[in-house]
């Protein structure tokens, strides 16, 4: 595959978007964003600077000083935040929640976009998020939109955390994925909604590897075709 290009994969919290994209790039040789990962740094700034998300001043002031970089391995992103690497503490309970709240600002919103746009100019890039094929990449040259039922996507979360040897509710995790699939698809800014022409991907029946397959098949198929 010569061209370098873009891939959006959208979708909801736990739908298999991330371990998708992560083997997927190890796949093509391509770089892994999360932008998720973006806004939940956002969260952790706001947390830690407390930051009230209805005082527009003081979140413009949080944008001007905010500095996200993301550093990337052949095993897995690491994300500076002001310098300090916060790879696993915007993963926590905590910031999941906060992301989801902040993400819902329009000034976050924008200074977000233009990173994810800066990042992924040249291709050879998969982003995953909310609106990566709708607002960040209209023109992406690949865009997928995957799709769980909540059920499933709560047990996967629970089986993640379970391996990292965190006791978590199952019943917890259903609660919050639902509020946060509410939140994200009602927001008045670039709620979370498939693209006309993306391709829907139910994983709820798919291994990782099955979902990784499905897409690096769809895209040499598309090209050769
Ligand atoms: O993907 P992840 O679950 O880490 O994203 C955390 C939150 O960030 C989401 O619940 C969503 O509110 C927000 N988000 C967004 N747009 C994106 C990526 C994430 O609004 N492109």
């Amino acid at each position: 595959m010569k061209k370098q290009y873009i891939i959006a994969i959208d979708g909801p919290a736990a739908s298999g978007k991330s371990t998708t994209a992560k083997l997927l790039a190890k796949k093509l040789k391509y770089v892994y964003i999360d932008s998720g990962a973006m806004y939940r740094a956002c969260g952790l700034y706001a947390l830690n600077h407390n930051i009230n998300l209805k005082d527009v001043k003081s979140l413009q002031q949080m944008l001007d000083k905010i500095d996200i970089k993301i550093k990337y391995t052949e095993q897995d992103n690491k994300l500076y935040l002001n310098g300090e690497d916060v790879t696993f503490r915007i993963r926590e309970a905590d910031i999941t929640k906060l992301s989801s709240e902040i993400a819902v600002i329009g000034i976050v919103r924008e200074k977000m976009v233009e990173l994810q746009r800066e990042i992924g100019k040249d291709g050879g890039v998969i982003m995953d998020g909310r609106d990566i094929g709708t607002i960040v990449f209209p023109y992406a040259d690949f865009k997928f939109f995957m799709i769980a039922d909540v059920k499933t996507r709560a047990k996967r979360r629970w089986e993640e955390a379970n391996e990292k040897g965190e006791n978590l509710n199952l019943e917890e995790i259903e609660k919050e994925i639902i509020w946060r699939d509410k939140n994200d698809t009602t927001r008045k800014i670039s709620p979370l909604v498939k693209a006309q022409d993306a391709i829907e991907v139910d994983t709820s029946n798919m291994t990782i590897k099955e979902q990784a397959n499905y897409l690096f098949n769809y895209i040499c198929e598309e090209k050769n075709a």
